[in-house]
């Protein structure tokens, strides 16, 4: 979801643009390699300007790029040696073999394995080690778990918080042991690698850590997705599997799982120019004023979130019915801010950890908005999973420490009736 790495005059290279880019604010000519703005001196400024008070301002400051979904134009174009970015079915994963395991996998609350929500490709090109770089973000789909989230993403690394969200950031150098160093062809020949895990046959995400003691053709990632496939038709494949392993109805690689959401392309496009007109919010300053109005001075305090919240919320909406199909927003800059639907509830400059792996400061690169909700088909029901948006904070450097999936970090902001409810 950037700026292809290669520099060939291919034309499969512009279809990979075409489809997969994702701009920088300094990115107008495609053919040139810039490097994004990300120097010590950037770092340095960044910090200074993290005060509250500059925050509503400088929203708009940024070259945003919006990403929508699309069904897939083929069976082959989300397959992982295309580095796409994608939404719902199964994680194209970019490191195919060091896949996330134990702990990582699960939603931290409720203890089932996380459902894949989307992935962004995302390459940088300050360093050879982040040629291939990809976003993956997987979540519960209980909303019960998203509300209890709400409390564990405030909570210090040290108090072991127990997310029902997590993010996982995997890069790759051009030379690897999976891909072609050259451009892939868009055009459907080139076969995926051969080199992978084995994956879980219920839901197509984690590793097959198990297999299936009957047949030992079926894997699983947990006893969970073992004894739902069971349930939902191996009870009845198992026995011909266990006579003749090569007699399986379903193909392998095929998830059987009837709940995981449904899968698109992420294709993106820059966000146009704010005009000055509406930069100023003249529309959220109005709303605001007139519910100022509205509830009286019964509590001053009180009133002045209110109206925080309201003129955010304002903001949010303004921008985001420009192009209401928007699924994501993503920026690459150490100044990005992403845009929040309220004020409040928003994470201050220390609840957002620092990298695990390296321990610098990490930046908001990703945000996704609850429109994917309506792709996905998920009714609009009283305990049916919402959000108002996630935002996904990665380490400012990018760091090559420690496992080959690193978790980064996400925050939830859920709709004000929904958090309301919670304790
Ligand atoms: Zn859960
Ligand atoms: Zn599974
Ligand atoms: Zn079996
Ligand atoms: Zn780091």
């Amino acid at each position: 979801m950037s700026r292809q790495n290669y520099q060939t005059g291919d034309s499969s290279v512009e279809n990979l643009r075409r489809t997969l880019r994702i701009t920088s604010l300094d990115d107008d000519d495609d053919e040139e390699d810039e490097s994004p703005p990300n120097n010590t001196t950037n770092l340095i400024n960044r910090m200074d300007e993290e005060d509250e008070d500059d925050e509503e301002d400088e929203e708009d400051e940024m070259a945003v790029t919006i990403g929508f979904v699309e069904k897939p134009k083929h069976d082959w174009s989300l397959l992982p040696h295309l580095f796409p970015s994608k939404a719902g079915g199964f994680p194209a994963w970019l490191d195919p073999v060091n896949l996330p395991s134990g702990s990582s996998t699960v939603c931290g609350i409720c203890g089932d394995p996380l459902q894949f929500l989307l992935q962004v490709y995302a390459p940088l090109f300050e360093k050879k080690s982040t040629f291939h770089r990809t976003l993956f973000v997987f979540m519960c789909p209980s909303m019960k778990c998203l509300l209890q989230d709400q409390h564990e993403q405030w909570k210090r690394p040290s108090d072991n918080p127990s997310r029902s969200v997590k993010v996982y950031r995997c890069q790759l150098p051009r030379s690897n042991p999976f891909y072609s160093s050259e451009p892939p062809k868009h055009n459907g020949t080139v076969k995926p690698s051969e080199v992978k895990a084995a994956l879980c046959s219920w839901c197509g995400t984690w590793k097959g850590c198990s297999v299936c003691g009957n047949c030992k053709t079926a894997r699983y990632c947990s006893e969970k997705h073992q004894a739902a496939h069971w349930h939902k038709g191996h009870n009845n494949e198992c026995r011909k599997l266990a006579i003749d392993p090569q007699n399986s109805s379903s193909s392998p690689g095929k998830i059987a799982s009837n709940s995981i959401w449904p899968q698109f392309e992420i294709v993106d496009e820059d966000e146009p120019e704010v005009d000055t007109m509406s930069e100023n919010g003249g529309y959220a300053t109005a709303l605001a004023s007139v519910s100022h109005v509205d509830e009286g001075f019964n509590s001053l305090i009180h009133s002045f979130e209110a109206d925080a919240d309201k003129k955010s919320s304002a903001t949010f909406q303004e921008r985001v019915s420009r192009f209401p199909e928007q699924v994501i927003r993503y920026c690459w800059s150490t100044r990005a801010k992403p845009l929040w639907p309220m004020s409040s509830g928003r994470p201050s400059e220390t609840d957002v950890p620092k990298c695990r792996y390296c321990g610098g400061p990490r930046c908001f690169e990703l945000q996704i908005l609850s429109k994917l909700l309506y792709y996905f088909g998920v009714k609009n029901d009283v305990n049916s999973l919402d959000w108002s948006t996630i935002v996904i904070y990665t380490c400012e450097a990018s760091c090559d420490e420690g496992v080959v999936y690193k978790e980064e970090f996400a925050w939830v902001q859920l709709p004000s009736q929904t958090s309301a409810t919670v304790g």
